[in-house]
């Protein structure tokens, strides 16, 4: 079928063998190629062109992934990160249902921006949701995701209907989403999904800078001040479940 066919093809732009800040335990990640989205504290803006990056088979990346398995263990496997992997749906389905079959764990590392069938088909062969909430307020989400906030939260309502285990991961930004109220705001939304399992917060770092300029793209937060440590994990205690 040349449907299945053109589903067996997509565009990676990295493959990370082994790492362990993208979900539990030690993971395979595979970076996607592709982001509609501009969100101002990308780190990969790399990523966002959908005609880069390198074309590859399911067969092939299962190969690859195959490779580490035996650093899986128990807790590990693997994460599709991005770029937007929900731009590939119908590739990363394909890949996560052979992975599935081999007995590998498998998790979306998404801003889930789109929910459609070939995204609930996704989530079908999902088993965890690594979703990035990145604003509280509306107009903030719009202004620097360019992505409207209630298409995450129709996003996050479905992960909650079907029970699927999810960790919100959100970009402490000084200054732009640290604040008490935002912060207030995250718990509320932590407090009213079950599915939810795990909050990061995770300090913003300037180390994509240097890609920034490489790339000629201006770097909105250059000269926002990055997150202490200290900060992001005393504002992180209310959120320790
Ligand atoms: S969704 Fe992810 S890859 Fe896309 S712009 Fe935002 S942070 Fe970057």
């Amino acid at each position: 079928m040349q449907g299945s066919k053109q589903n067996d093809i997509g565009r990676i732009h990295s493959f990370q063998s082994l790492g362990t800040v993208d979900g539990p335990g030690v993971r395979t990640v595979v970076f996607m190629q592709g982001c509609p989205l501009r969100c101002i504290c990308c780190h990969n803006p790399d990523t966002w062109d959908f005609t880069g990056g390198t074309e590859t088979t399911v067969e092939e990346l299962t190969a690859r992934i195959l490779r580490y398995r035996s650093y899986f263990g128990t807790e590990g496997g693997v994460t599709v990160s991005g770029g937007e992997p929900l731009c590939q749906a119908a590739f990363v389905t394909a890949l996560f249902r052979r992975l599935r079959e081999l007995g590998i764990s498998t998790a979306l590392d998404t801003s889930g921006y789109r929910l459609d069938d070939e995204v609930r088909a996704l989530l079908t062969v999902t088993d965890l949701v690594l979703l990035d909430y990145k604003y509280t307020n509306a107009e903030d989400h719009l202004r620097y995701t360019g992505c409207e906030l209630s298409r995450v939260e129709t996003f996050l309502d479905h992960l909650q209907k079907l029970g699927k285990p999810t960790w919100l991961r959100h970009v402490l930004i000084p200054g732009y989403n640290d604040s008490a109220e935002s912060l207030a705001r995250l718990r509320e939304v932590r407090d009213a999904h079950s599915c939810i399992c795990k909050v990061e917060l995770l300090p913003f770092r300037k180390l994509c800078l240097e890609k920034y300029r490489e790339l000629g793209i201006p770097f909105v937060l250059e000269n926002t001040p990055e997150m202490p440590a200290a900060r992001a994990e005393e504002l992180a205690k209310p959120f320790k479940l």
